[in-house]
C-alpha cells in the first residue's frame, strides 16, 4: 500500500490533539504502522492460487470422499493442515496445526459422519489464554444439498473464507503477539453448521477466553445478482443481544438498555473503526442481525456457546452462483466457479480481518466488570477492574440512536473515573483499555449486555421491577 510515513507522523499530532476531544470512531488515537503493512501484504495472487487448488478437488462436500488424494473433502482438508504445516516450518514452529472432530448424524447427515476442522493455533507470547479466532468453512454443495459426488467448486461459498483464513495466517504467522490466533477452516457448514459446533466445542474444553471470532463465509464475490457490483465495502453481521443472555439479564437489559451492545456487536464497530483508520476505499457496513434474514453460518455455534463472533460477508450476492449445479439455462450460467470471484475485493475483506486480528491480539483484553452509576446527579461514574495488561483505559461515549461510540476520553488505570456534566440517562457509555505503546481493546458495554464473559453480577444499576423507586 502507499501510506507514507509523514502521513502517519501527521497523524500522530493530529491524534494526541484530539485527545480529551470528541473523535468519530473506535479505534483511535493511535495509529499504528504494523496495520498498515500487515494490510498491504494481502496478496490477491495467493489467494487465488488457494481458491484454484481448492477447486481442483472437484467436490468437498462433507459426506464426500476422504481417501482419495486428488478428490472430496479428505483431500481438502488435508492440503489446508499442509498449508498450516509449511507456513509454521517458515516461522519456527509457531503454528500447531490441530484437527479436531466429532461424528454426527441428522437431517442432512443420514449416516454417522465424522466432521473435521482443520485448525492452526499461533499461541500468544505472554497471554496464551487469550485467543482471536478467523474462521471459514471449506465444505461445499450443489442444489442438492446431499449430493456429495456432483462438480461442487464452492469458489465463493466458502473457498473464499478459507483463503481469507490461510492468507491471515501465512502474514500473521511471521508476527508475534500477545494473544493466541486461532485460524479455523471448518467442514459440515452445509449440512448443519456442524463445523462450527466443533470449533466451538474444542475451545470449551481448551479453556480459551475467545475474545472474537471473525467468520468469513461468501466474501469474494463483488457483483450481485442484480448487477451492481460493490468493490467498497463488506457486511459483518453481529447479534445485539447475547445468546447466553439469562432472563433476569434480559429484564435489567431491557429497563437500561443494551439491546445494541453485545460484544459481539462491539467488535463489528471495532472492524468498522479500524477499516476507517487504515484502508484506503474499503468500508464495513455493519448489520444489526446475527446473519442474513433466515439464514445461517457458522458464527452461531461460537456465540451459543458464549464466544463474541461476527459474521463478514460480500456486500452483494450472487445467488445464482450459490448452492447451484453447474449448469447454463435460459442464457444465466449456474454454479459456484472461481470466475466469480473477485480477488482484489476478497483482498480488501482479508485485510479488514487481518488488522482486526493483530489489533486485538496487541491491544489488552477487553474491560472486565464495567459498571456505571449516576442516577438522578449531573456526572456518570463509569467503573471497571484494572488489568495487568491494561496502561490506561479510555470512556466512550455515544447517543442511544447512534451507531458508533463517537466521544472519548483518556482514563487512569484506577478502575473509576467520572464525566463531569455527562448525564447518565441520555448516552450509551463504555470503556476500552489501551496498552503502553497505544493499542486498544473494543469498547466494552457495561454490566451483563456487554461483559466478555460471564462475570459475578455487578450492582444493579436500577432495581429491575422497581421502576418507580428512582424520581
Ligand atoms: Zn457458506
Amino acid at each position: 500500500m502507499r501510506h507514507i510515513l509523514p502521513a502517519l507522523t501527521a497523524a500522530a499530532v493530529l491524534a494526541s490533539a484530539l485527545v480529551a476531544t470528541a473523535a468519530s470512531a473506535q479505534p483511535s488515537p493511535t495509529e499504528h504502522a504494523l496495520l498498515h503493512a500487515l494490510a498491504a501484504e494481502v496478496s490477491p495472487d495467493q489467494q487465488h492460487a488457494t481458491i484454484a487448488k481448492l477447486v481442483s478437488f472437484g467436490t468437498r462436500h462433507t459426506l464426500s470422499d476422504t481417501k482419495s488424494d486428488t478428490r472430496g473433502i479428505g483431500a481438502a482438508r488435508r492440503w489446508v493442515a499442509s498449508q498450516f504445516a509449511a507456513m509454521s516450518r517458515d516461522c519456527g514452529g509457531c503454528l500447531t496445526v490441530e484437527t479436531p472432530s466429532e461424528v454426527f448424524t441428522g437431517r442432512r447427515v443420514p449416516n454417522p459422519t465424522e466432521v473435521m476442522d482443520v485448525l492452526a493455533i499461533q499461541k500468544g507470547t505472554t497471554d496464551p489464554g487469550r485467543v482471536i479466532v478467523i474462521s471459514g468453512h471449506m465444505d461445499s454443495r450443489v442444489t442438492d444439498v446431499q449430493n456429495f459426488t456432483s462438480d461442487a467448486p464452492g469458489a465463493n461459498d466458502d473457498a473464499s473464507g478459507t483463503a481469507a483464513v490461510i492468507e491471515a495466517a501465512r502474514i500473521l504467522s511471521k508476527h508475534k503477539f500477545p494473544a493466541t490466533l486461532v485460524f479455523a477452516v471448518l467442514s459440515g457448514e452445509e449440512q448443519g453448521l456442524y463445523g462450527g459446533h466443533v470449533l466451538a466445542d474444542y475451545a470449551t474444553k481448551q479453556g480459551w477466553r475467545v475474545e472474537a471470532d471473525l467468520n468469513n463465509d461468501i466474501v469474494g464475490n463483488s457483483e450481485g445478482i442484480n448487477g451492481v457490483r460493490e468493490t467498497t465495502r463488506v457486511r459483518v453481521f453481529s447479534e445485539g443481544t447475547k445468546s447466553v443472555e439469562t432472563a433476569a439479564e434480559a429484564d435489567r437489559r431491557r429497563y437500561n438498555g443494551g439491546e445494541v451492545d453485545s460484544p459481539s456487536r462491539q467488535i463489528a464497530r471495532y472492524m468498522d473503526g479500524l477499516a476507517g483508520t487504515y484502508l484506503g476505499n474499503f468500508k464495513v457496513t455493519m448489520v444489526y442481525r446475527t446473519d442474513r434474514f433466515g439464514r445461517g453460518g457458522d458464527q452461531t455455534e461460537m456465540i451459543k456457546a458464549g464466544f463474541p463472533a461476527v459474521r463478514v460477508t460480500e456486500a452483494n450476492e450472487n445467488y445464482n452462483r450459490q448452492h447451484q449445479d453447474l449448469r447454463t439455462g435460459n442464457g444465466i450460467k449456474y454454479g459456484d466457479v472461481i470466475e466469480g470471484v473477485d480477488f482484489a475485493y476478497l483482498a480488501n475483506v482479508t485485510r479488514v480481518n487481518v488488522i482486526t486480528m493483530a489489533s486485538m491480539a496487541m491491544a489488552p483484553a477487553p474491560p472486565t466488570h464495567v459498571d456505571i452509576s449516576g442516577a438522578v446527579s449531573a456526572d456518570t461514574t463509569v467503573k471497571w477492574r484494572p488489568a495487568a495488561d491494561a496502561q490506561r483505559y479510555r470512556l466512550w461515549w455515544r447517543s442511544t440512536t447512534d451507531p458508533q461510540w463517537r466521544f472519548s476520553r483518556a482514563a487512569p488505570p484506577t478502575g473509576q473515573a467520572v464525566l463531569k456534566d455527562v448525564n447518565i440517562d441520555d448516552w450509551y457509555f463504555g470503556v476500552s483499555a489501551v496498552s503502553p505503546d497505544g493499542w486498544e481493546s473494543p469498547v466494552v458495554f457495561p454490566g451483563a449486555p456487554g461483559s466478555w464473559a460471564h462475570e459475578d453480577a455487578p450492582p444493579a444499576p436500577a432495581a429491575p421491577g422497581t421502576p418507580g423507586s428512582k424520581p
